[in-house]
């Protein structure tokens, strides 16, 4: 079965501009890339019309949460991979705070299996670096990589046993495997939920301070250093924690790091009140912390972005700000977001911004998607990059629609989402 997409425009990183092409996929590889001024011969070959978007590889999310085992009234599988092929996302790494935790085979296998059947994009699990997450014994390591685990987190909360860590970095060095962390020293954040800042200071309240990252961050960068392994940073939020992922960096540490759309464009003085939709972890910082996150993902010190996509129930979200949960959904207003607030702005080029969410986390994690190149698989987004409107959380996809994001005016929305040559998202479907 051949797929004809005709006249996309792809990002050209020699000219800096964008340049008009063909692109023939067949059994779900890209086949062919050819010069838009050619006229290829479609025969009866299905055609997708891409003039005047953008096509780029698909882009690519490695840090969501998809909430199914056991809380499927927030997301499933399959409402949370529509939510990301709306948002043009054809690869997520999900995380295992699920109930059971993924901390079994068999966990990770029921997220494969129900993918395969329900879901629309590829789905990579990562599995619990302890079990239960509770911090006190480790999963078995080796069971979960053959179950199909791409690597070891327990992200939602942090990993409080400097042994602990130590153990599973090392363990997991001896399979080629990834930590991936959430950084939280528990003690520092008891009870508390808006960061350190202008904020929680007018509003009375005492702040998430921005070490409670930075002391887990520096830790696991020793502990890697020593171990070894590739250690990954989740959610990087303050301009501590970039300082000492350069500094590893620039030692030869294996460290790699994300950050969230929201960290680079809004601070916490950016919070309107005691809203729920505002309640993240990690909180939203100081504009000084917003500017080092962007310098970093700048100069590669961060290397990838991430949603972090967290679905929570309107009910949930509805309670007040002490009990409600952390978190907002993420896939639908990524891409808009970023291309409206970087590169609209010039601040950043459209390849810079596509290389963070393509190109960058495959390269991390070693995956075979995120090219746009003869041979790679045909996942692919076509992007309007003209198409402005305001952000209607109505219109998810999602289960939920925790988001700050409501009413603004963004411009650049996914239009067609294509993984492995078949169609999964058209806007003109919708
Ligand atoms: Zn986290």
């Amino acid at each position: 079965m051949t797929l004809w997409i005709l006249n996309g425009n792809v990002w050209d990183e020699a000219s800096g501009g964008l340049l008009n092409k063909h692109v023939r996929v067949e059994a779900g590889q890209i086949a062919e890339i050819i010069d838009g001024a050619n006229t290829p011969d479609t025969g009866s070959a299905e055609v997708i019309d891409a003039a005047g978007k953008l096509l780029s590889a698909g882009l690519i999310d490695m840090h969501v949460h998809l909430r199914d085992p056991g809380f499927e009234y927030k997301e499933d599988i399959a409402t949370g991979t529509r939510s990301a092929a709306k948002g043009g996302f054809t690869t997520i790494a999900c995380m295992p705070n699920t109930r059971p935790s993924t901390d079994t085979p068999e966990t990770v296998k029921y997220i494969l299996d129900k993918n395969a059947n329900e879901g629309v994009v590829r789905v990579l699990p990562y599995a619990a670096i302890t079990k239960n997450q509770l911090g006190r014994e480790l999963t078995d390591f080796a069971a979960l990589k053959e179950a199909g685990a791409i690597g070891f987190t327990d992200d939602g909360v942090g990993v409080q046993s400097a042994q602990m860590m130590k153990d599973a970095m090392t363990l997991a060095q001896s399979m080629d495997m990834p930590v991936i962390a959430h950084c939280e020293d528990n003690t520092l954040v008891e009870g508390l939920f808006f960061s350190e800042g202008e904020f929680a200071r007018k509003n009375g309240l005492k702040g998430i301070p921005n070490e409670s990252e930075a002391i887990h961050v520096g830790r696991d960068a020793l502990l890697a250093e020593t171990t070894g392994v590739h250690y990954h940073v989740c959610h990087v939020s303050t301009e501590q924690s970039v300082r000492l992922i350069r500094l590893a960096k620039s030692i030869g540490v294996r460290i790699t790091a994300e950050v969230c759309p929201h960290h680079l464009v809004l601070s916490d003085e950016d919070i309107p009140g005691l809203d729920t939709n505002w309640k993240m972890n990690p909180p939203l910082r100081t504009p000084r912390d917003v500017q080092a996150v962007i310098e970093a993902l700048e100069d590669g010190t961060i290397d990838m972005i991430v949603t972090d996509h967290a679905p929570h129930s309107a009910e949930e979200k509805a309670r007040e700000i002490q009990l409600a949960p952390f978190g907002i959904v993420g896939f639908e207003t990524a891409f808009p977001l970023l291309y409206t607030k970087f590169v609209l702005t010039g601040k950043w080029t459209l390849g810079f911004l596509l290389q963070r969410m393509t190109s960058d986390p495959a390269r991390v994690f070693r995956l075979p998607t995120g090219r746009l190149e003869q041979g790679a698989p045909a996942d692919l987004t076509l992007i309007d990059l003209n198409s402005e409107r305001a952000v209607d959380p109505s219109t998810f996809a999602s289960k939920s629609n925790n988001t700050p994001f409501g009413g603004w005016k963004l411009q650049g929305w996914p239009v067609t989402t294509i993984v492995n040559g078949a169609v999964v998202y058209s806007e003109s479907a919708n």
